[in-house]
């Protein structure tokens, strides 16, 4: 049985991780959706908030063999503690190459005994991140097409009580 984690920060989950998830479940017998804190991104959703919807988006692609949870630390520790063997990540543009290239050398060097699998963004989804997604609420966009439903309405409500927060 091949366990592997998509690791990422998933605030919040998109159509591109969703696609990934959903091409590394059909590959992979189990796969492990890892939450984590990134200190270089100052985050919108908490922890717990980006598990829920990420679960929520699962539970609806009725993806069976996909499961959430939280990470703390080294993505390579925590890969080891779940018995996985590979890590995956979704390649976008050139730019994800340098610090993934980076990465993916650095947990070879700290734990061999697992791979890091990259898998090519798919066409429709190469420019979307997260954060653009953030922008485009913010500014009163519609994100439909770029999140699942929960995400947008999720994305509504935290925006609106931002809002009152601030006046
Ligand atoms: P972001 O860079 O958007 O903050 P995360 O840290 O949550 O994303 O990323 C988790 C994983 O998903 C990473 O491997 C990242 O490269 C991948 N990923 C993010 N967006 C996409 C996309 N649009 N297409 C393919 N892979 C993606």
């Amino acid at each position: 049985m091949t366990i592997a984690i998509c690791p990422g920060s998933f605030d919040p989950v998109t159509n591109g991780h969703l696609d990934i998830i959903q091409r590394a479940a059909e590959i992979f017998d189990e796969v492990i959706v890892a939450v984590g804190h990134n200190p270089g991104k100052t985050p919108f959703f908490t922890v717990e908030e980006r598990i829920t919807l990420i679960k929520q988006v699962i539970r609806e692609a009725r993806l069976t063999n996909v499961r959430v949870d939280r990470f703390h630390g080294l993505q390579v520790e925590y890969a080891r503690a779940q018995k996985a063997r590979v890590i995956v990540k979704g390649l976008r543009a050139l730019s994800d190459f340098e610090y993934e290239f980076q990465m993916a050398l650095t947990n070879k060097k700290l734990a061999p005994d697992i791979e890091t699998i990259f898998m090519m963004t798919a066409n429709e989804y190469s420019f979307l991140s997260s954060s653009m997604v953030k922008e485009i609420v913010f500014f009163g966009g519609n994100p439909d097409g770029l999140v699942p439903p929960a995400v947008v309405t999720a994305l509504q409500k935290k925006l609106e009580k931002r809002g009152k927060i601030n006046g």
